[in-house]
């Protein structure tokens, strides 16, 4: 596996890939646990190449989140997507990522709005800025996300139609089911943030979630429903939940009667000072 960290060095890798086939893109922020690696092995059975990127991308994170404390581990990342079979992993720093002058924003409206876009200002732009990048640098095939961040990977849906960022425009953005631990908490780079404590009373987020849809299901009205997820999450040790809300699972759009509509539970809720994010069908 190559590991590169300049621009111009990367086309010329790319270039040799391509003449094999199909190039698969895993985008990632490093600190790399089993759902990016499935993410991984899902590109690999698709694709003659996949590369993968490693960018704790500055953009995409508020002024009081958590940038300088996000765990960077390169050396183990590297060995992780090795063994994987990863062509390439493409590593630029800050610098190469956004030259001095750097100006340019992609902002995708619509699906950005509420959830995450609402609770985190300028997130999404961030992740738009820095995926329109990749792809406009990589020129990937199909790329892989992961269906953890649903949002996240609705804005780069629409935004890779929008701005023709891959061919055919249909099927190539593949959204994996999220990896999720023993104890159903979703595999997340941040869980590392909690104490054991902590990561015990985390459990009540995927509990409580698969009550509230169970209870939708059987007709609770919705409000009471998320009213009591609420209350299970704050008795568990929840500090905040940022959002409990249900929603259509492709245009986003709130879903005020889920049995008359396709519907999708979100949930962001924070413990101590990690915020956590999951969400299912209802
Ligand atoms: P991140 O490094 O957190 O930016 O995540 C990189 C990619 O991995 C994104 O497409 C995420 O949605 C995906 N991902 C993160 N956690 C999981 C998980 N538990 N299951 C599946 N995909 C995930």
């Amino acid at each position: 596996m190559q590991t590169i960290t300049r621009l111009d060095p990367l086309r010329d890798a790319i270039a040799a890939l391509r003449a094999d086939g199909p190039i698969a893109l895993v985008p990632t922020m490093g600190a790399l646990h089993d759902g990016h690696l499935t993410l991984v092995r899902a590109a690999k059975r698709a694709a003659a190449h996949v590369v993968a990127s490693i960018f704790v991308n500055p953009r995409q994170f508020g002024a009081n989140e958590d940038l300088d404390a996000y765990p960077r581990q390169l050396a183990r990342d590297q060995a992780l997507l090795e063994s994987e079979g990863v062509s390439l992993l493409w590593a630029p720093d800050a610098e190469a990522m956004y030259p001095a002058g750097y100006a340019t924003n992609v902002s995708v409206s619509g699906v950005s709005d509420g959830l995450c876009g609402a609770a985190r200002p300028g997130h999404f732009d961030g992740v738009g800025t820095v995926v329109c990048k990749l792809f406009n640098q990589v020129q990937p095939d199909l790329a892989f996300f992961g269906e953890k961040d649903w949002q996240q990977l609705a804005v780069i849906r629409r935004m890779a139609r929008d701005l023709d960022l891959t061919r055919p425009h249909v099927d190539a953005i593949h959204g994996v089911p999220t990896v999720r631990e023993a104890d159903g908490l979703a595999m997340s780079s941040r869980n590392a943030y909690l104490s054991d404590q902590q990561r015990q009373q985390a459990a009540a987020l995927p509990r409580a979630m698969a009550g509230a849809c169970d209870a939708v299901r059987v007709g609770t009205n919705p409000a009471a429903a998320l009213a009591q997820l609420v209350e299970l999450l704050l008795a568990a040790g929840f500090s905040a939940v940022d959002y409990a809300e249900l929603r259509d699972p492709d245009s986003l759009a709130v879903v005020a009667n889920p049995a008359s509509q396709p519907a999708r539970l979100f949930v962001a809720a924070r413990i101590g000072g990690t915020r956590l994010i999951d969400n299912r069908a209802v």
